[in-house]
């Protein structure tokens, strides 16, 4: 039976990219009903919504969606599509595989490492008092009743991390190590400054990790894991931070494998699934069949593992990593020199992932 799936091309260069990625996951063999839904600019600029109300209704609906990159306007416009997108779906964990394909320009080609981050906690739960608001005084004062004092001039983010978010995320990082063949979880903190709310990560960790013995567990102070992680990539396999460790270490993981370009990802939660780049929509290359959809292509591979389509899932990823490892038919960022003309277009770089698993 096919498998439906919600198909959200995006905006800027997202069409493209999706349209690569629908067409390399058909490849496969797997049947797929996509209901394609928009969301972003240029559906904003039609109906004044970007992320109109049938589009979650088939995310709610058929639990599980592919999307292309979608354009926040600076400053004015429209909230993020992906902050609605996660509110909505309570999607709140973000995972991030990250892997050094042979052929990739990179100083860590041991890099083999998957982090999971808390979506929905953290300094970014979005509670703030501005400097200078009747608001923030009022929080100065309770603080100062409760023995703290703070600067009158200061701006105040307040950081909750709970039990229940932080079970969720940790048991989620060690079920996805024994449904991936990983050995080792990671919990990342600073539970030596923290204590109230890293070390209650921590706590929880370490709990839900007695649960899970048969996969190893340790524990790392993030300042000692980022200089770590640079020296050591081989040491590491599955990483769990809450909200603002991930992101960081996110992003430095995905420059340790050869850059945005190469990170898929997906973000799960209680209700759906949506799998992504981790890059935005690259906007100015919009229409010109340039940019690589390698990220995208490897968000299908783990939309494909997550509908138990496990051969296809291996055999896309194998063909992804062949086309890369050749070096000929691949997109200009993945030449040694980016005005190369050989370098071929998006749409033809999926082409060769299709002639690569037929080979
Ligand atoms: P970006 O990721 O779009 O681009 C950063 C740089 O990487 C640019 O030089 C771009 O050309 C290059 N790049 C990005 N993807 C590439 C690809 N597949 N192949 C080759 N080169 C690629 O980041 P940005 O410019 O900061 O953001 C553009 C828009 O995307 C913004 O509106 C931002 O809010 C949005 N965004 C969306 C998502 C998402 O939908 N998940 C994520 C991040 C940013």
């Amino acid at each position: 039976m096919a498998h439906e799936v919600t198909f959200i091309p995006g905006d800027g260069t997202g069409p493209e990219l999706a349209e690569a990625t629908r067409r390399v996951l058909e490849a496969t063999g797997v049947a797929f009903h996509w209901d394609v839904q928009q969301a972003g600019i240029d559906e904003y600029e039609s109906s004044g919504d970007p992320f109109p109300p049938a589009t979650l209704a088939s995310l709610k609906r058929t639990s599980v969606g592919i999307k292309g990159p979608t354009t926040t306007p600076v400053g004015s416009g429209f909230r993020s599509v992906n902050v609605l997108l996660r509110k909505e779906l309570d999607l709140y964990a973000c995972v991030r595989p990250c892997k050094a394909y042979a052929g990739v320009r990179t100083r860590f080609p041991e890099t083999d490492i998957v982090i999971i981050r808390e979506n929905t906690e953290d300094l970014y739960a979005g509670i703030e008092f501005e400097q200078g608001t009747p608001e923030n005084a009022r929080v100065r004062e309770l603080l100062e009743e409760l023995g703290s004092h703070v600067r009158e001039d200061s701006g105040i983010s307040i950081k909750p991390i709970s039990v229940f978010g932080s079970e969720r995320i940790v048991e989620h990082a060690f079920a996805y190590a024994k449904r991936h063949g990983r050995r080792k979880v990671t919990a990342v903190h600073k539970a030596n400054i923290m204590k109230f709310t890293d070390g209650l990560f921590l706590q929880v960790a370490r709990e839900v990790a007695t649960r899970h013995p048969e996969i190893e567990f340790e524990d790392r102070i993030v300042d000692n894991l980022t200089n770590q992680l640079v020296s050591r990539p081989e040491e590491y396999d599955v990483l769990v931070l809450p909200n603002l460790y991930g992101d960081i270490v996110s992003d430095l993981a995905a420059g340790m494998i050869g850059g945005l370009g190469f990170a898929g990802g997906a973000n799960i939660g209680t209700h759906a699934a949506v799998f992504e780049a981790t890059h935005g929509s690259a906007p100015k290359y919009k229409g010109l069949n340039r940019v690589n959809p390698t990220a995208l292509m490897l968000s299908g591979v783990y939309l494909l593992e997550h509908l138990e389509e496990t051969d296809a899932a291996h055999r896309l990823e194998r063909a992804i990593a062949e086309v890369i490892r050749k070096g000929e038919k691949v997109t200009y960022d993945l030449k040694e020199d980016r005005n190369d003309p050989t370098a071929v277009g998006t749409s033809q770089f999926a082409d060769a992932v299709i002639e690569e698993m037929g080979a």
